[in-house]
């Protein structure tokens, strides 16, 4: 395995391991530009719909400097009880929403699937053939 031979934006030699029949590492050969840009696509729709995942990572951090908070004697316990609550619809709030997109999503894939079949009724009498 060789490394990669090209420069980096900050003038420093890329750290990436040359792809075989190439002396560029996969981020630099430009042959693999249309994967990358496919991959950077695929990427960026994940990270849409992957939002509450981060949201409920902030709840989670949020929980658990409250308990630090309330044990370390910094945060009185009726304070604490009240913040967690609040912290808590907080958190079902995300819960639901991300619930209620999956169930649209859901709904939207079926009324495609229900609309291709009616637009091509012909497995409804069996073996394919359409009936005069
Ligand atoms: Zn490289």
């Amino acid at each position: 395995m060789s490394p990669c031979c090209a420069v980096r934006a900050d003038g420093g030699r890329c750290r990436g391991v040359a792809i075989d029949g190439s002396d560029l590492c996969y981020q630099h050969d430009p042959a693999h530009e249309h994967d990358r840009r496919r991959a950077a696509r695929k990427g960026g729709k994940r990270g849409g719909r992957g939002r509450p995942t981060a949201e409920l990572a902030r709840l989670k951090d949020r929980f658990e400097t409250l308990a630090y908070g309330v044990l370390s004697g910094k945060i009185g316990r009726a304070d604490g009880a009240v913040a967690g609550q609040l912290l808590n619809g907080a958190r079902a709030c995300v819960r639901d929403g991300l619930a209620a997109k999956e169930q649209e999503e859901l709904v939207a894939r079926l009324e495609a699937l229900e609309a291709g079949l009616e637009q091509h009724p012909q497995g409804r009498n069996g073996g394919g053939y359409v009936s005069f």
